[in-house]
């Protein structure tokens, strides 16, 4: 139909435009490509917990003169459903930021905040995992944006930088400004990334390492996040690492004057 379409309206309106409209086209296949795919692997990444939780609930109706394995499986539904809660909110951030309005209206955003509460909600994995979760660098910076998807983009990068660590090693939360631009670095002495995989982690359910992704409960979502995240707030990431060493992911933001009558101002230091 579409190529149809084209030659249709190409001839009508002469050559020139029509080159323009074959364009059009494939840019628009593009994304129909894009999201149907996204709506196949969206789909087969929500069968498993799906399945899982089915089963789960059939064990337990069989099981059901036997308490401690009713309990058993009922911690495992508990667990799938944590999983399918992640990943539902997951696929929600990022239809959000990819939708011309799917962000709030952009504020001052007090990056401290941000780090301080991404940093908190993530202290008990960070303890579980035997991992020493440190902040520090610059305080006062602003940004312009959305607090909430800030705040889960560096939670994202800190929850990685954990699940991907070994235990006894540390995971660092930087802030430094320079030249109007704010950097959140969340730097881990962790597995590291390969060459190879550097560009594709950002995308939409591309895993490094499948295994141990899907072990730790990953989505395969949450770079994708930080990507389009930081992009929506017109900055960029930056990733440096080293295999067996370790990772550093940057987002890279512009800053904005503090707003008047900052109360972070009196706890500034540099
Ligand atoms: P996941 O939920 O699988 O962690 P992400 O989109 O957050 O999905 O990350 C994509 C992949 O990038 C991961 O599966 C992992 O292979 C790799 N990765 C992300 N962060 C790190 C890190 N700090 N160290 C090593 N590998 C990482």
């Amino acid at each position: 139909l579409i190529p149809r379409l084209v030659a249709v309206r190409a001839s009508w309106i002469g050559p020139r435009l029509s080159l323009l409209i074959i364009r059009d086209v494939t840019e628009q296949e593009r994304l129909d490509q894009m999201r149907t795919d996204f709506v196949a692997n969206t789909s087969h990444e929500l069968k498993t917990p799906v399945g899982a939780v089915s089963l789960l609930a059939e064990a337990i109706e069989s099981a059901a003169d036997d308490p401690a394995q009713v309990r058993a499986f009922a911690t495992r539904i508990q667990a799938e459903a944590a999983r399918l809660g992640q990943l539902t909110g997951r696929i929600m951030s990022l239809s959000r930021l990819q939708s011309a309005d799917g962000l709030g209206g952009f504020e001052a955003v007090a990056i401290d905040e941000v780090v301080a509460t991404s940093v908190e909600a993530h202290a008990v994995q960070a303890a579980s995992a035997g991992v020493e979760l440190t902040r520090g660098g610059d305080r006062g910076a602003w940004v312009r944006g959305d607090g909430q998807i800030l705040i889960e983009a560096v939670g994202n990068l800190i929850a990685n930088a954990i699940v991907y660590s070994p235990r006894g090693s540390r995971v660092g939360v930087g802030v430094r400004t320079e030249d109007g631009v704010v950097e959140i670095s969340v730097a881990d002495q962790g597995i590291g990334i390969d060459e190879s995989d550097r560009e594709r982690i950002f995308e939409r359910f591309y895993r490094a390492d499948e295994a141990r992704s899907r072990r730790t409960g990953g989505t395969g979502l949450g770079l994708s996040i930080v990507k389009h995240a930081t992009q929506r707030h017109g900055g960029e990431v930056r990733l440096w690492s080293r295999p067996g060493r370790g990772s550093t992911f940057t987002m890279r933001l512009p800053q904005i004057p503090a707003p008047e009558g900052d109360p972070h101002e009196g706890r500034r230091k540099k």
